[in-house]
């Protein structure tokens, strides 16, 4: 049986933006993965727990697209999206990250 994989096609991504008080901010941006390794984003952190996440690169036209897994696996469990949380039966709610990514 083939083992399961999270795969999200979107993230967050770490941008800077012109403050209001002067100078650069650091904020977070919905985009696609695949939009965001074209872009060259460095950071990246689960849209839905803020979570790290590990970035797969799509390596020839018969691989899996570009995704997203979560980082861990305590993510995984807890995060609305997570394939542990979906998957789990005992009634948990979903949490943010407990290690979010700032
Ligand atoms: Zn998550």
């Amino acid at each position: 049986m083939a083992v399961e994989r999270e795969m999200f096609l979107q993230c967050e991504v770490k941008r800077r933006r012109v403050s209001a008080k002067g100078g650069y901010e650091p904020f977070w941006k919905v985009k696609p993965i695949a939009e965001a390794l074209v872009d060259e984003d460095t950071e990246f952190r689960c849209m839905t727990c803020g979570g790290a996440v590990k970035v797969f690169k799509r390596r020839s036209t018969e691989a899996p697209t570009a995704h997203l897994e979560h980082k861990l696996k305590s993510d995984s469990e807890h995060c609305a999206a997570g394939l542990h949380f979906l998957k789990a039966t005992d009634g948990r709610l979903a949490r943010p990250s407990q290690y979010p990514v700032r």
